[in-house]
């Protein structure tokens, strides 16, 4: 075998999956198809740390964002990644919301997220002057991130942990050979190369899908739909209104969490993501001028000091779902697939948010995937 383990993207969940099992492995490549890291979702999003409120009781999604949380804020200690434990506000702003926010503190209460606090008009104040909200649940254990820091550093931590990255190379062919797989890619000159390796890890995002296909399983409930989100900025000054991040009550099914406030470590305030299914799978970050209307009137239910032209458009990544529109929420697929014939085979599918927050818990899950008898 030319390598015993290949991880096909570099994304943060592949990047923190190849950090951890090079600890333990030897020989372990790690395939991206862009000439860096973190080229799509991983740089397209609210790089918030979330706290596991809203997800179903014993779900993947809740269990390892939990986890994920406090073992990405130790890692943040650790090795100096900027992070800002600024916690966020839920925000009611009508009598309905209020019953809505009761239950959401249920729910998070079951995931063991127990630290949520109930606040009234003058206490949202006291954190919050600008803000308009009737009541509020406060998250203190919610944070931010610098996502391209923590990329780096998995990828820093991985190269001298012995493993091999290959940049610019797309994975287009993976075929069962009799003790493991034989991944043909395509380079950057346009030149096939195969080599052999004796498990693989398909943590490809928005192609994962794609990639499970190549092996052979074709499964209808695996089948990814581009879903996409746009932000816009709140331009300064105002950006300086606000301090923490501010949310509205999620949408149902939990298709998004509502159009809400995101800070970053730079002290830009964004507005968003909203909640969009493509037509069709296509890599579109154009941003919509038009909706500026929608944002404006979403966020000023509790941004009252907002006026029209304090905003506009940012910036939009896409969500890989495999939840269709109106269906329930769907809970992550991370599944060693020797029950449909491929052993030793991985895939990670479906890794929308909370998979930042999550991704150094999706590591040592996937770790202990490869420990267990089975593979
Ligand atoms: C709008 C938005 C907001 C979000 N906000 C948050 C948040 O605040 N907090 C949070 O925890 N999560 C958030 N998320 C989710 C988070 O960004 C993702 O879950 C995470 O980035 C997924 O990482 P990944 O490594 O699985 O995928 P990706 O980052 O998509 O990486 C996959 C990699 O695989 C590579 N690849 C694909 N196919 C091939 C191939 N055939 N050969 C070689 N390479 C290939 C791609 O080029 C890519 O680099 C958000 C997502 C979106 C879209």
């Amino acid at each position: 075998m030319d390598s015993n383990i290949t991880i096909i993207g570099a994304g943060v969940v592949g990047l923190a999956i190849a950090e951890k099992i090079s600890e333990g492995n030897q020989n372990v490549f790690l395939i991206e198809k862009h000439p860096s890291f973190g080229q799509e979702t991983s740089s397209r999003n609210s790089e918030v740390i979330h706290a596991g409120i809203y997800y179903t009781k014993d779900s993947l999604k809740a269990r390892l964002c939990v986890e994920g949380k406090k073992l990405l804020y130790e890692y943040c200690r650790k090795f100096d990644i900027p992070h800002n434990n600024c916690g966020k506000l839920i925000v009611a702003t009508t009598e309905e919301e209020i019953t809505v926010i009761e239950g959401i503190r249920q729910t998070a209460i079951k995931n063991g997220v127990d630290d949520l606090q109930v606040l009234d008009r003058d206490q949202i104040a006291e954190l919050e002057p600008h803000i308009f909200a009737l009541k509020a649940l406060f998250s203190p254990s919610t944070g931010i991130i610098d996502s391209h820091s923590l990329m780096k550093r998995f990828e820093t931590n991985y190269i001298n942990n012995g493993g091999q990255v290959v940049y610019g190379s797309e994975v287009t062919a993976i075929k069962k050979i009799s003790d493991g797989y034989e991944i043909t890619l395509l380079d950057a000159d346009n030149s096939n190369y195969s080599f052999t390796t004796g498990k693989v890890i398909n943590s490809a995002g928005l192609t994962s899908d794609k990639v499970s296909e190549m092996v052979g399983i074709h499964d209808d409930d695996l089948k990814i739909l581009f879903c996409k989100g746009e932000y816009f900025r709140i331009n300064p000054p105002k950006n300086k209104l606000i301090r923490r991040l501010v949310y509205p009550v999620p949408h149902k099914n939990m298709e998004g969490i509502g159009i809400h406030v995101t800070i970053d470590m730079g002290g830009g305030v964004k507005l968003g993501p909203d909640v969009k299914y493509l037509e069709s799978n296509t890599y579109d970050y154009r941003l919509t001028a038009s909706k500026q209307e929608a944002f404006y009137k979403s966020a000023k239910k509790f941004l009252p000091f907002l006026e029209f032209d304090d905003i506009a458009p940012e910036m939009s990544g896409i969500r890989p779902k495999i939840q269709k529109p109106g269906e329930p929420l769907k809970d992550y697929y991370i599944m060693e697939e020797s029950k449909r014939g491929f052993p030793g085979f991985i895939n990670l599918i479906g890794m929308e948010s909370p998979a930042l927050t999550s991704s150094i818990s999706i590591a040592r899950y996937v770790d202990n995937i490869l420990k267990s008898n089975s593979v």
